[in-house]
């Protein structure tokens, strides 16, 4: 028989406990189907506090194909992702979240593309169900935005879960960012990169990680690594602040040569009041890049491992 190629499924877990089993046997079933291939899940666990840690540990007793990577406290989710891409040493890496929103029988039509010889293969939601409407509209704007403002291409209604080759997926574990947006990394390594249509299901159980102040971190992770437009917001302000200005001081010359008296007081205070609000909304945004240019100057490491259980780390190869 052929040499059968290798697939890394990468699965970050953060709290994840009563999907754990589901989604193990749901995987399992699936990669077992793909012909030709041969499989390792590499669960990420991202300093859970809910016994999921016991029900990986044992997963990796029983199956060999199991590994699990411990973090020695939560990270997040897109720092999970790249240490389970750091371990991977698969033909090609898929990602994908544990929770069975990303059903794991796409990873044969991903798998097809592959071979077809695309480098990345992303899943595009044809439908998402089981969001709140608050959050498919922030989204759908989110994307739209970015796309404006940035160079690269990000698709739309795509998000973590999708297939690397292995030359994508050593690109990718050479850019070490900490404030990380990894759909926009993979977007920007390039090769050739394709999208498989997928019906995008609801949580099959436990809560959202992702509430709105996480989601809003994420979402100006995104604009900040890879758009510089922001910081252009404080010239076009002032340009405008400056147009109007000089319009205003035109029509200020015309009462007064009709001999009108001019009020002073409402009109100072309203203006020191806008270009006070404007000057700290510029000066946010800078700080914003700052901070972030400081998180990345650090040389700390993106993550610190506790554990790893499974059978390469065991052998040692
Ligand atoms: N996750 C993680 N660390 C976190 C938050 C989430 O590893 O800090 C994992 C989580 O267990 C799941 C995936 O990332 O497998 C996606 O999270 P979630 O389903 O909560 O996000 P949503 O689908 O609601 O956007
Ligand atoms: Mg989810």
């Amino acid at each position: 028989m052929e040499h059968s190629q290798l697939i890394s499924v990468i699965v970050p877990v953060y709290n994840e406990n009563e999907v754990l089993p589901t989604f193990y046997q749901r995987a399992s079933d699936a990669l077992r189907g793909i012909e030709g291939i041969d499989y390792e899940l590499i669960f990420v666990n991202d300093g859970s506090t809910d016994g999921s840690n016991d029900v990986l540990t044992d997963l990796s007793t029983r199956d060999s194909r199991v590994r699990v990577v411990r973090f020695s406290r939560n990270f997040g989710h897109q720092i999970a992702i790249s240490a389970g891409i750091d371990y991977a040493e698969g033909d090609c890496t898929v990602v994908i979240d544990a929770d069975l929103q990303d059903p794991p029988e796409v990873i044969a039509n991903m798998v097809a593309k592959w071979r077809e010889g695309f480098d990345v293969v992303y899943g595009v939601r044809a439908s998402r169900r089981g969001e709140t409407p608050l959050k498919l509209l922030t989204a759908s704007a989110f994307y739209r935005l970015l796309n404006r403002i940035t160079k690269v291409h990000i698709p739309v209604d795509v998000g973590d879960f999708r297939l690397m080759s292995r030359r994508a997926t050593d690109q990718l574990r050479q850019l070490r960012e900490k404030d990380r947006f990894v759909r926009g990394l993979v977007s920007w390594i390039g090769f050739r990169q394709t999208g498989v249509i997928y019906e995008r299901n609801e949580r099959l159980a436990g809560q959202t990680k992702y509430p709105y102040g996480k989601m809003l971190k994420f979402a100006l992770d995104g604009i900040t690594s890879f758009s510089t437009v922001p910081l252009k917001l404080a010239m076009w302000l002032g340009y405008a602040a400056s147009g109007f200005a000089f319009l205003y001081m035109i029509s200020v010359f015309v009462q007064k040569a009709l001999g009108y008296t001019i009020q002073g007081w409402a009109t100072i205070m309203v203006a020191m009041l806008f270009l006070g609000g404007v000057q700290l909304i510029c000066l946010g945004i800078m700080g914003e890049y700052l901070g972030r240019i400081f998180n990345e100057i650090k040389p700390r490491p993106m993550y610190i491992v506790e554990e790893v259980l499974g059978r390469r780390s065991a052998t040692g190869d």
